[in-house]
């Protein structure tokens, strides 16, 4: 059983770490968003990858729920005295790992080579892969105005009132050549709990991506981010809300209509499985808080299950 898993950070990287315990290397392609990407101190910050190398690789702070463990942040602090903005919180650590990227990717790396790299430095076996090679950047558009997403979510706390987001470069950027071929290779697609405007969005604008997946011939599955009518961490269910969508499992299941067979919903919106069913997927009820390892592992068991791959 071959699996493409699309993740973006937090919620991605908790489902394929599940993932990544019951299938084999060979088995498991994680697609990643970029279109967080940015450049902070002239460094490539990557923070959806990095978000799931370091959750693989055993390395991610569970207390801030982002960044490295054992994290210090005195180079931000001397940034600061040197006159930078130091909004965006860049730790000791994690600063070597940007440092890392942009060194091999100015060496002439592309972003999925650099990303292998350091993956695999860090003890990573499955494959994790950037959406694209080139840049796609998310651009949320807010009350003030147009607001690059790290912007508009690290330094202005998502409190702009959104109207839309927009994906600069999306239409041109080519999925990278390892999600062209985990796309050809795998029998199942699963769409792991990630914001579905920002993180997941920005993978189906790549050209063809959407097409591919609407035609693909093995099962396709989603699980939903939204739980109770509300984010489990993050701005999904704000950014949803905002733009006039109903902030379910069922405003998730319509923007995915299309894309997907079967559809994790959790327990607690149980009673939503029947208006999921009528936009043509089939509603999964499990339950989705991954909160310990085992759950993450139980969640990716029924996913695999639902895929036909039972593990
Ligand atoms: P980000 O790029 O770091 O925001 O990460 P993602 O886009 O991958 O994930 C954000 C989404 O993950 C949010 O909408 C959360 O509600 C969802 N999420 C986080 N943890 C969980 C979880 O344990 N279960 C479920 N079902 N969703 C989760």
């Amino acid at each position: 059983m071959r699996l493409l898993a699309i993740a973006g950070g937090v919620g991605g990287a908790k489902l394929a770490l599940g993932l990544a315990r019951l299938l084999p290397p060979d088995d498991l392609r994680i697609v990643v968003n970029t279109g967080d990407d940015e450049t902070f101190h002239g460094l490539h910050v990557s923070p959806d990858l990095d978000t799931v190398t370091y959750t693989l690789a055993g390395l991610s702070n569970e207390e801030m729920g982002w960044g490295l463990a054992g994290e210090s942040f005195r180079a931000l602090e001397a940034l600061g005295r040197l006159g930078a903005d130091t909004w965006f919180r860049l730790g000791d650590l994690d600063l070597a790992t940007h440092i890392r990227r942009t060194d091999l990717l100015r060496q002439g790396a592309t972003l999925t080579e650099a990303t292998r790299e350091i993956a695999s430095r860090l003890g990573v076996r499955h494959a994790v892969v950037p959406m694209s090679d080139e840049p796609v950047r998310t651009i949320a558009l807010t009350d003030e105005g147009e607001l690059a997403f790290q912007d508009y979510f690290v330094r202005r706390r998502c409190e702009p009132r959104i109207a839309g987001v927009r994906l600069d470069g999306a239409e041109y950027a080519a999925p990278s050549p390892a999600f062209t071929a985990a796309l050809a290779e795998a029998d199942a697609i699963v769409f792991c709990p990630s914001n579905p405007l920002v993180s997941v969005g920005p993978i189906l604008a790549l050209p063809g991506v959407r097409a591919a997946i609407e035609g693909f011939g093995g099962p396709r599955i989603g699980v939903s981010p939204i739980v109770g009518g509300t984010a489990v961490k993050g701005p999904a269910a704000n950014m949803m809300a905002e733009l006039g969508e109903e902030v379910s499992c069922v405003g998730v299941a319509r923007r995915y209509a299309g894309l997907l067979d079967r559809f994790v919903i959790d327990a607690v919106d149980a009673a939503h499985a029947d208006t999921v069913a009528q936009l043509g997927v089939r509603p999964h009820v499990a339950n989705t808080l991954m909160t310990t390892e085992a759950d993450k592992v139980a969640l990716a068991r029924e996913v695999l299950a639902l895929a036909g791959g039972a593990a």
